[in-house]
């Protein structure tokens, strides 16, 4: 990788083979970043960055055919979100990799690196549809970032309901994670919801069953509405009635 190596001992070189290894270098980095799509104001990319500290997040590169086939998921599921959404929440990058790990634990999902505004998604053994999800809940917690972390405010209404919950008999969570504390628990919300057929029907039945979680899914989609412009509200009041 480290081409220039050979300037420890730049007397054994000649200056033309270094010019040919600095040509060959660029036409690689190339080829690389040929996949890197900007798309709604946000770099997809599947290279690596530098400047995330290396010992916090490590990941390897995606095999470079897999790239096309994600790049497709992750623009069609940008889509669902209203014009400028990502631009108002300051996302920068999307970045997809494999062998993910933050601060030397492994990520099956994602993570949000709200300092870099980057999202990692992992791909390793994933479904579409945990793919999926995880993109969502990763932009879930930016918008909690851009929220309320920022601000360093607690959404009291969500503990409530948090602690209203029940970690053993699962009464409102939609998941095993969510139980993990309240900013889990609405990116497991949000992300489901997002998710696909199966996971949203899932869903919509958890919120017919389970009072708990249904007024989680109306205090986050009111949310939603009001502050982010984003109107799932509706859409779910229509759900939850057929
Ligand atoms: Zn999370």
């Amino acid at each position: 990788m480290l081409i220039f190596a050979v300037s420890a001992c730049p007397a054994s070189k000649k200056v033309d083979d270094i010019i040919i290894n600095e040509v060959k270098q660029e036409e690689k980095q190339i080829e690389i970043n040929y996949a890197n799509e900007e798309f709604l104001g946000v770099l997809i990319r599947f290279d690596y960055i530098n400047n995330i500290g290396r010992n916090v997040v490590t990941y390897d590169l995606i095999e470079p055919e897999r790239n096309q086939y994600y790049k497709d998921l992750i623009k069609s599921e940008m889509k669902r979100y209203p014009d400028g959404f990502f631009v108002k929440q300051n996302l920068k990058t999307i970045s997809i990799v494999q062998n993910l790990d933050v601060a030397g634990k492994g990520r099956l999902g994602g993570t949000y690196i709200y300092d870099h505004n980057i999202i990692f998604i992992n791909i390793n053994y994933m479904s579409d549809d945990y793919f999926i999800r995880a993109l969502h809940h990763e932009i879930q917690h930016l918008v909690d970032y851009r929220y309320f972390d920022r601000y360093f405010i607690e959404w009291a209404q969500w503990r409530e309901l948090f602690e209203a919950s029940d970690k053993s008999t699962h009464s409102g969570f939609i998941s095993d994670y969510a139980r993990l504390n309240p900013k889990e628990d609405r990116a497991e919300v949000f992300g489901h919801y997002m998710g696909l057929e199966r996971t949203k029907n899932n869903f919509l039945q958890k919120a017919k069953n389970d009072e708990i979680f249904y007024q989680k899914a109306i205090l986050l989609f009111t949310f939603y509405k009001e502050r982010v412009d984003f109107n799932l509200l509706d859409d779910f009041l229509l759900e939850m009635n057929h």
